[in-house]
């Protein structure tokens, strides 16, 4: 059986930053890239601060120098997708696509997190088809067209915001009476005349014959003045926040409520020795690429202590 003594689980920032860190330290890193190579800076276009890009750059330019820069220290950086682990035993067992198993004396895991849908069975229905999860990959498709926006955090209202640029008009579908965004950003929205907040307002479908032309919706749901409301859109944008993607972990790594690896704060250690956790699939906080860059250094750095100090 292949044995390693450092595997990295994705190829999002924390990822590629734990593979350069490990391989300069002579780990010889084995990484696996998953299901979405490069990860979630990947589906957008302009990143403006990542620091070090004055002019900023292009989402999937940043991954593709991560990627070559880990390659260049001799990370050895693989396709495939981690099915399940064990991590009972030293060293842990790792199974990729299901079929091949991999020892390694340490694991990062850096899988990210991806985007929550409400669940309506409409969702997959019209997915690539209306339905986005990303506003700066598809609002493009939506060019003078109305959309909505389902969410009322930041990230709904900046997607409200990029979308209102393009678009004739932007609805934000808000389950509460309020904005759950900081102050700046509900400025923001309120000071655009293209976007309509309908508050109070649950999506109970959407509807359409190719593709999406409208959705449903129910007003003040529960309430003795329930509403049944339809809009006319082409596009409905999902921005309700994301799901770690610690699934496969979790009979062995302890989680919050949410899925967020727990580590201990300020570190990447997690609860089993030699096993860390970096970037957003343990943040959920700051849940940027910086921030995920940084704490993939500090796995590799614990990675090669826990190494040294076990004479593995
Ligand atoms: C549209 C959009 C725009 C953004 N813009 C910015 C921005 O301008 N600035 C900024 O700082 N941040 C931005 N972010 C946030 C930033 O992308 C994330 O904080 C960052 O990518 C997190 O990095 P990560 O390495 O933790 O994980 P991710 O980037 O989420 O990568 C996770 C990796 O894990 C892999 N993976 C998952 N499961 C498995 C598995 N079972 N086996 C193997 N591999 C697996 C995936 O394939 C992927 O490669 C943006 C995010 C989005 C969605």
């Amino acid at each position: 059986m292949e044995k390693t003594r450092c595997l990295i689980i994705g190829s999002g920032p924390a990822g590629f930053t734990a593979a350069i860190y490990a391989s300069r330290a002579n780990l010889q890193p084995i990484l696996y890239e998953g299901m979405q190579p490069g990860g979630q800076l990947t589906t957008t276009t302009e990143i403006e601060n990542f620091p070090g890009y004055p002019n900023g750059i292009d989402g999937n330019q940043l991954m593709d120098d991560l990627r070559k820069q880990a390659k260049n220290f001799g990370a050895d950086v693989r396709w495939g997708v981690v099915t399940s682990v064990d991590f009972s035993i030293s060293p842990k067992k790792i199974v990729i696509d299901e079929t091949q198993t991999i020892e390694a004396d340490t694991v990062i895991i850096a899988t990210g997190a991806s985007a929550m849908y409400l669940g309506l069975p409409d969702e997959q229905k019209y997915a690539g088809q209306g339905v986005s999860a990303c506003a700066t990959c598809d609002g493009f498709f939506y060019r003078k067209k109305d959309v909505a926006v389902v969410g009322g955090g930041d990230t709904a209202c900046e997607e409200a915001i990029y979308l209102a640029g393009l678009c004739n008009k932007v609805y934000m579908i808000v389950r509460k009476n309020y904005l759950r965004a900081s102050t700046i950003m509900q400025k923001r929205v309120m000071e655009t005349p293209n976007i309509e907040i309908l508050f109070e307002h649950n999506t109970v479908g959407l509807t359409g014959e190719n593709g999406v032309d409208g959705a449903d919706l129910i007003k003040r749901k529960g309430e003795p003045d329930e509403e049944r409301v339809h809009i006319a859109i082409d596009g409905f944008f999902l921005a309700i926040g994301h799901k770690p993607n610690s699934d496969i972990f979790k009979p062995y790594l302890e989680t919050d409520q949410t899925g967020y690896i727990k580590t201990i704060p300020g570190t990447p250690c997690t609860s089993i020795p030699g096993v860390f956790a970096a970037g957003d699939v343990a943040d959920p906080v700051y849940r940027q690429a910086i921030t995920a860059a940084g704490s993939g250094c500090k796995a590799a750095i614990e990675a090669e202590r826990y190494l040294s100090q076990n004479g593995l």
